[in-house]
């Protein structure tokens, strides 16, 4: 049951309930939410509901109506995040862990491991011990196999997840691992989920052949049970009818099991589909469909694999479903991120051991496009915090109060962000970094409300400009400006009028406990915002291949001519060029550049010199890995 604490209880009290409860062998979980705290309260209810209300501190109690407790909704509205190491499952950035079916020897498993790595994988599978439906076939290294994977992390640092078949190999497991795999023929091996639920360490618990989504769930609920809440679910197909493909993947999980549990949940394409070529087109549908992440067999060899060489993927094959999925992310509001282990790496040398950890600012409220950007290029985990102004985000930096910023300065319906494009020019910081969100905006207003009962509408100007057709459908609104989104959806969450609605994220909505009237109202369903990451130095460096620029020319003819015959010259695409009005002096312009080469390389010294003679002033503002950067 859900146990609703009165507003305003104190520490003390709370704790007392909690003691009191837990003296009657319930286990007891609290969950603090923005507006109120709840405890789950878990095990064989015994007394009547109303015994509970009576208790202090209680408001109402709700019993959970599905028979699993600790893994529903119900319990946990909030979508859990599952951290392995730098990797988060289940936020903003899709998690693919590839790799063998069955680690192999030395050799050939750290050359498939450096070619996942490079592909943008963040976790590697193989297994060690097979559960193989014939005694005589190759039943994995076993011990061997888990050093093997030990070296795979310490080489390339992925994160290694192996399967458990028995609860004899749980120090195995301590020792070696990050993630524990339970098979799908293992998902009612109770002893075995117990004893997961004990180790501690993240469980990867993959869909029986035969299990129904309730049986899986309750599955999981036995490791939650035993206090371990880091779970991932895993489809990997099931039994039916059909036997084109090894099994029937049930895609309708997705949708189904996020409704159900706040636990993500991955797809397994390998042995949902058992064929090679159908792999890559159910994994791009899994992403589209709404998974958190996929696991995918992946060799180098897989002809001569030990163990279900024809479902692997050829490397080849796995580089580019990496490039499609690249693509497809936005569109589901998420990133598949190349950079995703090497940018956590740098952050952490740069907060390195006694220094502060690395804290990254954006403007607006949580919940605003720019905290959704955040949370997209950093992950979750990122130490950040919002300021009230762009100007603010830019003059923290500066001083020194955060190492990093993260601020829009372009859409790819409205254009420039030019207060931003200002300020770059202003301060003395650097670009080291760019990210493309889609920007899907809907109308959000109150329970009980209706499209037909608003009259006043509250969001960024920008904003109603992206959403023109439909407010022109709807030219009685009032329009009223905010500084972002999540402000707008604050501002009529604290009036409570009916008749008041705010244009925001499905995000905004979920965080402000908002309903959304109707979605999908920008005019154009492309609808991109660019954001990029300032810095006062190279926190991210590494390989980079795009350049920005501010210059101005003097008042000549064919002078802004001679600096972009530079670019043609040298083969530099060109791909922003934008002019500002210089305000010091009326009708006089400086121009803004985007160039795909990074500028500070060495063979570009000379042009850069060229680019000097050629300008009355010229601002490098940073080179940094394009958006779209693929993996060599
Ligand atoms: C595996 O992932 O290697 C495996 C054996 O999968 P499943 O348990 O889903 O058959
Ligand atoms: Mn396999």
């Amino acid at each position: 049951m859900i146990v609703v604490l009165k507003k305003g209880i104190s520490e003390e009290e709370s704790e007392r309930l909690k003691e009191l409860l837990r003296s009657e062998n319930y286990m007891v979980k609290e969950i603090k939410g923005v507006e109120e705290t709840v405890l789950g309260v878990v095990g064989t209810i015994r007394k009547d509901f109303r015994h509970f209300e009576t208790l202090p501190g209680v408001a109402k109690v709700i019993p959970i109506s599905k028979p699993y407790k600790l893994v529903s909704r119900e319990l946990h509205p909030e979508p859990s995040v599952i951290q392995v190491g730098d990797v988060a499952i289940g936020g903003d950035r899709l998690v693919v862990i590839a790799g063998p079916c069955a680690v192999e020897e030395r050799k050939r498993t750290m050359e498939i491991a450096r070619w996942v790595r490079r592909c943008g994988a963040v976790l590697f599978r193989g297994g060690a011990f097979k559960p193989r439906t014939s005694p005589y076939s190759f039943q994995g290294m076993g011990e061997e196999g888990l050093r093997i994977l030990a070296e795979v992390r310490e080489e390339t640092g992925l994160g290694v997840v192996t399967e458990m078949t028995s609860p004899s190999q749980a120090d195995l497991m301590v020792k070696y691992v990050d993630v524990v795999q339970i098979g799908a023929r293992n998902m009612q091996n109770f002893e075995l989920l117990k004893c997961v639920g004990r180790i501690g360490k993240p469980v990867l618990l993959k869909r029986g052949l035969s299990a129904t989504i309730e049986e899986w769930l309750m599955s999981a609920e036995y490791i939650l049970s035993e206090g371990n809440e880091q779970v991932i679910l895993c489809e990997r197909g099931i039994r039916t009818f059909e036997r084109h493909t090894r099994n029937t993947l049930d895609l309708t999980a997705v949708p189904v099991v996020k409704e159900l549990t706040h636990l993500p949940i991955i797809i397994d394409p390998s042995h949902a589909t058992g064929i090679r070529e159908k792999v890559s087109p159910m994994a791009r549908a899994a992403i589209a469909a709404g998974a958190d992440g996929l696991t995918i067999e992946v060799h180098t060899d897989p002809d001569n694999a030990l163990s279900d060489g024809p479902q692997s993927l050829y490397p080849e094959q796995f580089k580019q479903l990496m490039r499609d999925l690249h693509v497809i992310a936005p569109v589901v509001g998420k990133q598949l991120d190349y950079a995703y282990l090497d940018k956590a790496a740098k952050l952490k040398k740069a907060s390195g051991p006694g220094r502060p950890a690395v804290r990254v600012l954006y403007a607006g409220e949580p919940g605003s496009f720019s905290h959704k950007a955040c949370l997209q290029f950093f992950g979750p985990d990122i130490d950040h915090a919002n300021c009230a102004s762009f100007g603010e985000v830019f003059k923290a930096v500066e001083e020194g109060s955060a190492a990093l910023g993260i601020v829009p300065v372009e859409n790819s319906q409205t254009g420039s962000i030019h207060e931003n494009y200002d300020l770059l020019l202003e301060y003395d910081l650097r670009i080291v970094g760019e990210i493309t969100l889609r920007i899907m905006h809907n109308l959000l207003g109150h329970e009980g409300s209706t499209v037909d009962a608003i009259q006043r509408v509250y969001s960024h100007p920008q904003v109603f400009q992206q959403c023109r057709d439909y407010l022109g459908d709807h030219s009685q609104w009032d329009l009223v400006a905010c500084k972002d989104t999540a402000s707008a959806v604050q501002r009529i969450k604290e009036s409570g009028d009916r008749t008041e609605a705010a244009i925001a994220s499905r995000e905004a909505a979920q965080l402000f406990h908002m309903k959304v009237l109707q979605e999908g109202i920008e005019t154009n369903p492309r609808n991109f915002t660019r954001f990029v990451v300032i810095s006062r130095n190279d926190l991210l460096e590494g390989p980079r291949n795009k350049s920005s620029i501010i210059f101005s020319v003097s008042d000549q003819p064919g002078s802004l001519c001679e600096v972009l015959k530079t670019f043609a010259e040298n083969r530099i695409n060109l791909v922003k060029l934008e002019s500002r009005p210089i305000d010091t002096r009326p009708w006089e312009y400086l121009f803004y550049a985007d160039v795909e080469i990074d500028i500070f390389d060495e063979p570009y010294r000379p042009i850069l010199e060229e680019l000097r003679g050629k300008t009355e002033f010229l601002k490098i503002l940073g080179s940094y890995p394009k958006a779209s950067a693929q993996p060599e």
